[in-house]
């Protein structure tokens, strides 16, 4: 109750939903990853891209996500303070082992070092296997962007059982295997950073609207006989339910080839049964980053760009719709929610409550990170 009183009191309300400004959340996220025994660095790194994943309106894969982090620390299927283990460093190519330590660090410690190979050689294939949970996967196209690099990622979700159904299938075989390209403006930011999951709703998403008593539009779930269903509530009963993939036969086949790109390429296998499970989160990628300048002249593909995505723009929208590029909703919500906070729903901060006490953040400090610039 004190704990409800002083997180009320820090937060700045809206009608529908309490909202908490990112500095303070940033805070109180990144003294929780410090709990589960990050060192400082790492836990800023993970706290950042959460907060970054709710500023971009991705509250799937933001702060919401700390609870499942304390609980796979405690169970030893996350390690922090966990580097990255270089397999391979062979000219065009970098492979990484994430040793199933945060997934934030790994991918964006790999991204990095695939920047720097990229930007030396034109290309780098990089990929990185048994990493912690990596979170929006287009944060890291938006850092190979902002370097001038045009940048694929494929992802694969291993570790437990599937939650997404092949097309025409009534049960799962996928899970919801995200995919990203990012194509730089050459001015030090992203043109287009398409990014997304290969089912219709981000299993983090369905994990809102269960929080929120909410129910998912139609077409999205199916029951664990294979029947339509709009509960989210399926995704966590037993036996689950399972995601539809987006659109039908094509995103399916994209789910697969992510699995088969990022599950085979990274060396670390699929979700096929015969690969050991222990019930974590773990994802692999396989990404590619091209130094468009090895292909192109850079003036003329900067005006192309531009004058693709203004020729996009320029198509009339049907009613009640917008015509808008990938990327331009996550910014928008950004300037929006730098604005006015963030909301999160009374069921995700109790959740996020429970899991700060575990890791030692208690009520009054949960307070005092969340009301004053303080530690
Ligand atoms: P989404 O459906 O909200 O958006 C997908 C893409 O479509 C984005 O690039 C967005 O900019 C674009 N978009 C959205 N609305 C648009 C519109 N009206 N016009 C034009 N473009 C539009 O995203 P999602 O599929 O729910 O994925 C959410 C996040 O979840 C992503 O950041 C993804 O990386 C992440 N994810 C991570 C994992 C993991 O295992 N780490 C798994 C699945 C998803």
């Amino acid at each position: 109750m004190v704990l409800l009183i002083a997180v009320r009191e820090a937060i700045r309300y809206d009608p529908s939903m309490p909202t908490v400004e990112h500095k303070p959340l940033r805070r109180l996220a990144q003294a929780i990853v410090l709990g589960t025994g990050s060192a400082p660095a790492e836990a800023l790194a993970v706290a950042n891209h959460l907060v970054d994943a709710n500023l971009a309106g991705h509250d799937s894969h933001g702060v919401g996500m700390l609870p499942t982090y304390v609980a796979e620390v405690a169970q030893g299927r996350l390690c922090p303070n966990t580097p990255s283990e270089l397999l391979r460093d062979d000219g065009a190519f970098l492979a990484f082992d994430g040793q199933r330590g945060y997934g934030q660090r790994a991918a964006g410690e790999a991204t990095l070092a695939a920047i720097d190979r990229a930007q030396a050689q034109g290309v780098c294939v990089m990929t990185l296997r048994n990493a912690g949970h990596i979170g929006r996967v287009g944060a890291y196209g938006e850092l190979a962007a902002a370097a001038g690099l045009f940048a694929m990622y494929f992802v694969n979700v291993t570790d437990h059982p599937p939650s997404v159904a092949p097309h025409g299938a009534r049960e799962a075989r996928y899970n919801t295997n995200p995919l990203c390209v990012a194509v730089p403006d050459g001015q030090g930011g992203t043109a287009v950073l398409l990014d997304m999951a290969t089912s219709r709703y981000a299993l983090g998403k369905v994990r809102i609207a269960k929080n929120k008593a909410a129910t998912l539009p139609p077409g999205m779930l199916l029951d664990a006989d294979g029947k339509p269903d709009t509960d989210p509530a399926v995704m966590y009963a037993e036996p689950r339910g399972a995601l539809l993939p987006f659109g039908e036969h094509k995103g399916s086949g994209l789910a697969l080839v992510c699995e088969l790109l990022a599950g085979v390429l990274s060396g670390n296998g699929t979700l096929q049964p015969d690969n050991p499970q222990r019930g974590g989160l773990i994802n692999n990628l396989f990404s590619v980053l091209v130094e468009p300048r090895h292909l192109v002249d850079d003036d003329w593909m900067g005006e192309e760009v531009t004058h693709l995505l203004d020729y996009v723009r320029s198509a009339h929208a049907r009613a009640g719709m917008q015509v808008q590029i990938a990327g331009e909703p996550e910014a928008v919500q950004r300037a929006q929610r730098l604005r006015s906070g963030i909301p999160v729903d009374d069921t995700t901060w109790r959740e996020i409550t429970t899991a700060a006490a575990e890791v030692g953040v208690d009520s009054e400090r949960m307070t005092r990170l969340l009301s004053g610039p303080g530690e």
